[in-house]
């Protein structure tokens, strides 16, 4: 179930990007991340628990979202970072966007933050192209461009693509997806770990991202953290009807900075097709 929103999610979100190619290019990222939000939420209410933190008026951490994935047993937890694709130049023109009060671009805040609390900083691109020369980098599903509408990254990687590189930052659509896999492979593929179980799925999908940075020599998250229980907070907003959220969200806005909020899917695998 989750896979197939994440699928459907992904070739909407190609289509969109292209039938909106001309249009303006504001705040693409919070479209399409609401988006996500809105597929999960009503084709799967059951097997997910969204809880939206209000506008900030400070400077943020760099994420839009706290995802945690889990089949029950085990739990895995990421913070991730939309940006959407400069269709018309083809490349993820704000990927080293830095707030002009920010010390730091948003992609370092994201990582700083990430690694602070032992979750696993990804970026999820909103891409769509007329190419069809970019890599293809799931090992389980033949190439279907439509489902790269929406493509993973480990930010890691990100951020050494763009500083490292001398001469202009390499942001270019065919250079980062050689280093990303479709968003439908998190829950998906079971290539990278003997994935029993949709956390175990998506910390091998992650060990996967690394494994790509590796290999055209770039700096790298650590290995994803695979735990047997949430996070005490987690447990709790799970545990907390949506009515009483902001009583115990008020103190996690604070401290977490997120844009959006946090995203908890728990899909067995008796719940998967
Ligand atoms: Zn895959």
């Amino acid at each position: 179930m989750l896979t197939r929103i994440l699928e459907e999610f992904s070739r909407e979100t190609w289509e969109t990007m292209w039938l909106t190619h001309s249009a303006a290019r504001t705040s693409r990222e919070e479209y399409f991340t609401e988006r996500l939000f809105v597929s999960l939420l009503s084709r799967a209410r059951h097997l997910t628990h969204f809880i939206p933190f209000p506008p900030h008026k400070e400077a943020i951490n760099g994420a839009d979202w706290e995802w945690w994935i889990s089949d029950g047993r085990h739990w895995i937890g990421l913070l991730v970072q939309a940006k959407a694709l400069d269709l018309k130049h083809q490349r993820y023109t704000k990927l080293d966007y830095k707030p002009r009060k920010a010390s730091r671009s948003q992609l370092s805040l994201l990582i700083e933050d990430a690694t602070a609390r032992g979750l696993t900083p990804i970026v999820a691109c909103y891409n769509y192209s007329p190419s069809s020369a970019f890599a293809w980098n799931c090992l389980s599903i033949a190439r279907d461009n439509p489902l790269f509408g929406c493509s993973i990254i480990d930010a890691v990687v990100a951020r050494h693509l763009i500083n490292t590189v001398k001469g202009k930052p390499k942001k270019g659509f065919s250079t980062v997806a050689a280093l990303s896999f479709p968003l439908r492979c998190l829950t998906a593929c079971r290539g990278f770990a003997n994935g029993v179980g949709v956390a175990q799925r998506a910390f091998g999908v992650l060990e996967g991202l690394r494994q790509k940075g590796v290999e055209q020599g770039h700096e790298t998250s650590p290995p994803a953290t695979l735990l047997d229980t949430p996070p005490a907070y987690v447990r709790q907003l799970m545990d907390t009807p949506p009515d009483a959220q902001p009583a115990v969200t008020a103190d996690l806005v604070a401290s977490l900075r997120i844009r959006r909020g946090i995203v908890i899917t728990r899909e067995t695998d008796d719940d998967s097709e």
